[in-house]
């Protein structure tokens, strides 16, 4: 099995008990982050230059059985608004034009979503998930968000569409800029759609894997880390 190219050492990925680079402060600020305890969680994948996690890298199936698409989760708040302030913009409608146009951005996209496959893949799959990345990919754009965390855990080059988005955030944001808050831990869990930010990681029926709160026949993968 390759090891993973992550910014973090491949061992942190090998196996569960094993979590250099995912400390009990990890979990803590990323529980602040979302604002609520996150559930299966591996590692972190980018960091913040102060050191807050910045992508998480999620287990492809939750402890309760959820099958979970979205390996790379992007948790920091000022991040998480700045992408979403990007997609008001209506630059998914852009790429999605570029990606019916640019055959070279389709095949570069493709390898993307091949990559983000082949990732979880080393993380354990489940057949649920099969030829289903996230964020629309390979065909189309649905959450920027998705295709940025992509890019910040795999580095440029590898997401053609999520590198264009961190470009396209200068000077809004910028990986190279702390922007992070003091994370307060959560009060108390805060379950259910309370959190108002989403990251949509559905495509199609055939991507379907239930949400958390629903045990099965949910009609798009599950979109958050819970
Ligand atoms: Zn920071």
């Amino acid at each position: 099995m390759p090891h993973l190219e992550l910014g973090l050492p491949a061992a942190a990925l090998d196996a569960d008990r094993t979590r250099p680079e995912l400390t009990d402060s990890d979990l803590q600020t990323v529980a602040a982050q979302l604002g609520r305890p996150p559930r299966g969680l591996v590692a972190v994948a980018a960091r913040c230059v102060c050191g807050a996690p910045l992508v998480v890298v999620t287990k492809p199936l939750l402890e309760d059985g959820t099958p979970f698409p979205t390996v790379f989760y992007l948790t920091q708040p000022a991040a998480i608004s700045a992408v979403g302030r990007l997609e008001s913009t209506g630059l998914m409608a852009r790429f999605n034009a570029d990606l019916a146009e640019d055959q070279g951005l389709r095949e570069a996209y493709l390898e993307a979503h091949r990559d983000y496959l082949a990732q979880r893949a080393q993380l354990g799959s489940p057949p649920q998930l099969d030829g289903v990345s996230a964020g629309g990919m390979p065909r189309r754009v649905k959450c920027l968000h998705v295709l940025v965390a992509h890019s910040l855990a795999r580095g440029p080059g590898v997401n053609p569409l999520g590198d264009l988005v961190l470009a396209a955030l200068v000077p809004d944001w910028r990986p190279d800029q702390c922007q992070c808050e003091h994370y307060e831990p959560p009060v108390k869990a805060a379950p259910g759609p309370a959190n108002g930010r989403r990251q949509d990681s559905a495509e199609q029926p055939a991507a379907a894997g239930p949400r958390p709160e629903v045990s099965t026949g949910g009609d798009r993968p599950a979109e958050r880390v819970v």
